[in-house]
């Protein structure tokens, strides 16, 4: 970031100790003049303290092309949740935001991808109420909770087809929550090959950023660099008849107003 900063500290130290980064960074006035094209950028946060909080079922129509698929187990429904459906993603599926996504062959058929905005908690906490939410927000970024579909109803609970390894590309950016002033108003994006398949707003949200963070905080103490993946638009490839899974060699593309894009390639079948 800068070279103010400790060698090697990384965005999740610099968001433990905030309260001494901040105001360094921010009379930052020259960052080093760096290319894009001369750096290899990682995911912000490239091996989280914890697994992801990922939240299911979150947008309307997405909740409706789910349950019509036939992939919401153990029960089949098109219902709206009535509390924020919660799961964790494994900190070892995160991979850079223009690296490769592993097919994983032996283990599924049915990969899919999910655009959703992902939450940085900055300050930690329990208890925390909707209205103190926003304080403990660091920032936001963009996650893919890509998903393998097959395991994702073969296991009923949702772990392992949210968390095969590479399965959740972050990034590009991680963006300070003073640069997002209404969360809601951003704008969820994805493409497959270059066709438009999610275009969601973060307004509509079911359960809103800080009804998640309060539900979540309720009993488990929130940690600096947490993140909350808060849940996909429609157009995935289960909402389609018959589902449009991502094969080998299909690029996807994820885009947030203001967050960036990442662009992950679905790496192509090794043989073995
Ligand atoms: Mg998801």
């Amino acid at each position: 970031m800068t070279s103010q900063l400790p060698e090697g500290l990384g965005l999740l130290g610099v968001i433990e100790s905030w309260e001494k980064y901040e105001s360094l960074l921010q009379g930052v006035s020259e960052l080093p003049e760096l290319s894009l094209e001369d750096v290899k950028l990682l995911a912000p946060i490239p091996v989280p303290r914890r697994d992801i909080f990922c939240v299911g079922k979150n947008y309307r129509e997405h909740v409706v092309e789910f349950g019509r698929s036939g992939y919401d187990t153990p029960e089949r429904s098109e219902e709206l949740p009535e509390a924020p459906v919660v799961f964790p993603k494994a900190t070892t599926s995160v991979t850079g935001p223009f690296d490769d996504i592993e097919a994983h062959p032996a283990v599924t058929q049915e990969l899919d991808y999910e655009a959703e905005l992902g939450v940085i908690i900055g300050k930690g906490g329990r208890g925390i109420s909707r209205e103190d939410a926003f304080d403990h927000v660091w920032g936001y970024t963009i996650i893919d909770d890509f998903t393998a579909r097959d395991l994702q109803r073969k296991h009923k609970q949702w772990l392992l087809g949210k968390s095969l390894d590479t399965h959740c590309p972050m990034g590009p950016y991680a963006v300070t929550k003073d640069e997002v002033p209404d969360p809601g108003a951003l704008r969820v994006q994805s493409w497959v090959n270059g066709e438009a398949r999610q275009d969601g707003q973060v307004s509509d949200l079911i359960f809103d950023i800080p009804e998640l963070i309060s539900t979540i905080s309720a009993g488990i103490t929130l940690l600096p660099g947490d993140i909350i993946a808060t849940g996909t638009p429609a157009g995935v490839g289960i909402g389609f008849n018959p589902p449009r899974f991502v094969q080998p060699g299909d690029i996807v593309e994820i885009s947030i107003t203001g967050l960036g894009t990442q662009r992950n390639q679905v790496g192509a079948v090794v043989p073995a």
